[in-house]
């Protein structure tokens, strides 16, 4: 049955692509006429080109030329009332595209296709040298082209399937290659896989948040990392679960690599993002600076990279803020001297800045504790984690953003939550109100640069937006 299904989508093939391949061939044949014009036969064309080998005797112009300049007129003619009969033209060659079917090798496919034997080990043999035939996939297509013997030329030749010439072969091992196998003017076969040229793509996303910008993001088919960059990036002045209102809004600029046809190969870099909140716009554009470090910056060229971040632990809700309250377990007032971010048990939670480790472990009442220390006069405090993050002990080094530990409860805690507090000169201060002090701003030739790349992002927002035909999120 499996056998069947492939033959009829071969045969299929052969009728339709017998038909595109006279019109190629005519098209050749005009652009061998023409001379210089057969520089108009560009890569995507180039599989054609070996019916220019195709053994042919007198002037190969003028015998395209007869054969298949008349062709569509011909065609015509046949669906008319009364059926001339056909003259007897020389046969062109013939695509087929095979799909495998499990248990098919590629010596099965050539051999079920009319290929003799030894042709077939011999194309195998040269194709092996870029290609493993065991990695055929079943439902994978091939693209055989055969060249059936003329009858007309060769009278010994009764059936035209007797025999049929391999000229090519052709497969997609993935979304990035092609291999390629061609006959040679000598008979030999040469194999060639090539990288699938892939085309930049630059995608808009933007529209209405309502729940989250996650949510938003991922309804509209945002990849996942596209938007946990984009979360990262603004994570320097937004928190997340307090800032968003109704009609907050948010617009992505992101790339994307695709082949030909338009199929994915891979996500790109974030280039853009907004968020529009409670009427206030903060944009943010990727500069990747001379000396090879990328960042976010605003419209002004300023880092948004603060020295510290404000929320430590993506996705928490803050349940205690910085100051005096009813301690929930003591039971007496007192000052809480860290902001309580709630979030479930391992949840990963940040290094609010790039620092040392100078203390981990349990201090009463904090349960597990870290203390970051950044700047001569900042440090960080982290507390109630369930564990550490493998690789983090006293003296450890520690980037902004590397996870150094997971929520829990430990020590004294009505639930899962961090308890984060930011310390200047030893003393713990309000992390909500301070201002931060802020990363690099650009300057000199590098704002110019930056300034002259936003304002092409921005061209490039204000085209895909006229130009989208749906406003997806109006
Ligand atoms: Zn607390």
């Amino acid at each position: 049955m499996q056998q069947n299904s492939r033959v009829a989508v071969a045969e299929r093939g052969l009728t339709r692509y017998s038909i595109a391949s006279a019109f190629a061939l005519a098209f050749l044949g005009l652009a061998a006429f023409l001379g210089p014009t057969a520089s108009l036969l560009d890569a995507s064309h180039r599989a054609l080109s070996i019916s220019i080998e195709i053994p042919t005797t007198g002037d190969i112009d003028q015998q395209l030329a007869q054969r298949y300049f008349l062709l569509p007129a011909a065609q015509v003619d046949s669906d008319a009332a009364a059926p001339a009969p056909q003259p007897a033209e020389p046969p062109g060659p013939i695509e087929q595209i095979v799909q495998v079917q499990k248990g098919d090798t590629l010596m099965s496919l050539l051999t079920d296709a009319g290929v003799k034997m030894d042709e077939a080990h011999a194309a195998i043999a040269a194709l092996s040298d870029v290609y493993s035939p065991r990695k055929l996939q079943v439902g994978q297509p091939i693209t055989l082209t055969l060249l059936p013997n003329d009858p007309a030329a060769d009278d010994s030749q009764s059936d035209p399937q007797a025999g049929l010439q391999l000229m090519a072969i052709s497969l997609q091992p993935s979304v990035a290659q092609n291999v390629e196998l061609i006959r040679g003017v000598g008979g030999d076969f040469v194999a060639e896989a090539t990288n699938v040229p892939l085309h930049r793509e630059v995608m808009r996303s933007a529209g209405i948040i309502n729940s989250s910008l996650f949510e938003a993001g991922q309804a509209d088919g945002v990849p996942i990392g596209v938007l946990s960059d984009v979360i990262h990036a603004f994570s320097y002045d937004v928190d997340f679960q307090r800032d968003f209102q109704p009609g907050d809004r948010y617009e992505i600029l992101y790339q994307r690599y695709a082949d030909g046809e338009g199929r994915l190969a891979k996500v790109g870099d974030v280039l853009f993002a907004s968020l529009t909140l409670s009427g206030r716009q903060l944009r943010l554009y990727r500069y990747t600076m001379p000396d090879g470090r990328t960042d976010w910056f605003n419209p002004k060229g300023d880092s948004v990279r603060k020295a510290l971040l404000r929320t430590p632990v993506d996705g928490a809700k803050i349940t205690s803020g910085f100051g005096m309250r009813i301690n929930p377990i003591l039971g007496f007032s007192m000052m809480h001297k860290g902001v309580d971010f709630g979030a479930p048990i391992g949840t990963p939670i940040y290094a609010a800045g790039d620092g040392v480790v100078v203390q981990m472990g349990v201090v009463s009442g904090y349960g597990n504790y870290i203390r970051i220390k950044h700047t001569a006069r900042y440090a960080t405090a982290y507390a109630h984690m369930s564990r550490y993050a493998g690789g983090i002990h006293v003296g450890s080094h520690v980037r902004q953003g590397q996870v150094i530990a997971y929520v829990g409860m430990t020590g004294r805690a009505t639930g899962p939550h961090l308890h984060y507090e930011v310390l200047v000169d030893g003393k713990q201060i309000n992390p909500q109100s301070i201002k931060l002090p802020t990363g690099e701003k650009l300057q000199g030739k590098d704002l110019k640069q930056f300034l002259a790349l936003a304002a092409n992002i921005d061209r490039e927002r204000r085209d895909i937006a006229r130009s989208s035909l749906i406003a997806r999120n109006p």
